[in-house]
């Protein structure tokens, strides 16, 4: 048998953990996240990977991170996850368009990529209670700007055992985005719109997450709080997954030969989805180039060209709003690897993250970046992409996704390497509606997202989504609006339901 996998937090000496630990406390209580203490080899080849299906790739990889999670166990997420909650069989199936491969990770049930994780994570989480002996209901509080809470939502709606909580900001998310949530099912979810910012849900969950005394009179009522954010790393593991299953596909159909390199490229905020793929590429995946795309915020595309992150800057808003972020909370697990799984050199940097909002790494550890190439695509050059491959080919990607293609067709200009490349397609082009038929130059301020909608199914010959269809004339479930204040107070009124 392998040897198991520990986990420990970036910043200190806490010790470790078993996998399904982890996953119950998100964050370390250092306020370091959980990293692995070696990364396994995959144990089959990939040529016989290429014979199995989506979820069985998924145990494959799964089973060799989540070491204290047993056969049947993992088995059983995996196969609740990945069900007919995706509209395809083949779960992230693969579009050629233009000289690149789209992995297309938004076939789930909200229509974002979160959903790969998402869809596991409830049952990670309620196994991993189970086996720790929680007897507490687990509470998720999640603070939104849009995606990562109707996934979240979507995840855990009635699965026994859990409540969540979602904060979003009432007049800072997309109109089909708030539709999405607020006729949100499930007797055991609550989502309320706050007077304020997205920053003010977040400082006011922080708030709840960590009083004491709040967390004592809650345990007492047999509940716990736990995260749903990506700096679990129940979220992390299901990412690495597509990155094997589309290398192995690609493989079985004869677009690769068994050992060739390919390069992939990550439209990136947290650093959550890119780091999965240097995970893959760490367990064998042949990966050359890692190309991290960012948009208008290039903390990232600035760091891999200076050696220094630097988040004092102007925070713009972009048509790729799930990318708008100026700490990008998963490159810490990175810096803590290149270090040399250096605790102490982490904990140091991210103090001064803290203190001055910056760090710069070491000339040694900048070595360690050879397979990172980082760029970014303004506004602009995004928009036009999205025209561009749509003309040329017929192919619609969402903003996100164009980012990640502008910054590869740069790529290939200034390096000619014409490796075969990956794209991760992170979003359907229905969830970013306005700013798609924008681009496509058939934009219309009179209209509203789903009136677009319509035109842009007619436009592209591509079917409305269900996840947006749905929605439409569904019932209003969720009509709390509070003060940013008063947060605490409708946690309470939830949970006393
Ligand atoms: C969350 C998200 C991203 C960014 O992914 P990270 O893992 O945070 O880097 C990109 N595109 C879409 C559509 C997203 O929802």
């Amino acid at each position: 048998m392998a040897k198991e996998v520990l986990y420990s937090s970036t910043r200190g000496a806490l010790g470790q953990i078993k996998a399904s630990e982890a996953i119950l406390r998100g964050l370390a209580p250092d306020g370091g996240l959980y990293v692995p203490d070696h990364i396994p080899h995959l144990e089959k080849t990939l040529r016989e990977i290429a014979q199995l299906d989506y979820r069985e790739t998924a145990y494959e990889v799964m089973k060799l991170l989540l070491t204290d999670y047993t056969e049947e166990e993992l088995k059983y997420c995996i196969s609740h996850a990945y069900d007919s909650k995706f509209d395809t069989e083949e779960i992230a199936p693969i579009s050629e368009a233009d000289g690149a491969f789209y992995l297309e990770l938004y076939h789930g049930a909200t229509i974002a990529f979160k959903d790969m994780a998402l869809s596991i994570l409830p049952y990670l989480m309620t196994t991993a209670a189970k086996k720790n002996n929680v007897k507490n209901e687990i509470v998720i509080l999640t603070a939104t700007s849009g995606d990562t809470g109707k996934a979240a939502l979507a995840g855990f709606a009635d699965v026994p055992g859990t409540r969540i909580i979602v904060f979003y900001p009432k007049h800072g998310v997309s109109p089909i985005q708030e539709q999405q949530m607020v006729t949100q099912k499930g007797d055991n979810t609550c989502v309320i719109g706050i007077e304020g910012n997205f920053d003010d849900a977040q400082t006011g969950v922080k708030k709840i997450f960590t009083d004491k005394e709040l967390s004592a009179e809650l345990d007492a009522k047999g509940f716990q709080f736990s995260s749903a954010n990506s700096i679990n790393i129940g979220r992390l593991v299901p990412q690495i997954v597509y990155y094997v299953y589309s290398y192995a596909k690609l493989l079985k159909e004869g677009r690769i030969a068994e050992g060739d390199s390919i390069n992939v490229v990550v439209p990136t905020g947290n650093f959550g989805n890119i780091l999965a793929a240097y995970y893959a590429k760490n367990m064998g995946v042949p990966i050359a180039k890692l190309i991290c795309a960012s948009n208008s915020n290039k903390v990232l595309f600035d760091f891999f060209q200076t050696g220094e992150y630097d988040r004092n800057r102007e925070f713009v808003l972009t048509s790729s709003p799930s990318m708008d972020i100026l700490i990008s909370s998963n490159l810490e697990r990175l810096i803590y690897h290149i270090a040399g799984d250096n605790a102490e050199k982490d904990a140091s940097l991210m103090a001064q993250l803290t203190q001055t909002g910056k760090y710069e790494i070491t000339p040694a550890m900048r070595e360690k970046l050879v397979d990172f190439f980082g760029g970014f695509a303004t506004e602009e050059e995004t928009a036009a992409t999205i025209k561009k491959v749509f003309d040329k080919t017929g192919y619609l990607m969402d903003t996100h996704t164009a980012v990640a293609s502008s910054v590869y067709s740069k790529y290939v200009e200034q390096t000619g390497d014409k490796t075969v490349t990956v794209i991760a397609s992170t979003a359907s082009p229905f969830k970013f509606t306005r700013s798609v038929m924008n681009a496509l130059g058939k934009g219309d301020e009179s209209k509203d997202d789903f009136a677009l909608a319509d035109e842009l199914s007619a436009v592209s010959g591509v079917e409305i989504p269900e996840a947006v269809s749905s929605i439409r004339t569904a019932e209003i479930r969720h009509k709390t609006v509070v003060d940013k204040t008063q947060m605490q107070s409708a946690v309470m009124d939830f949970l006393a339901k």
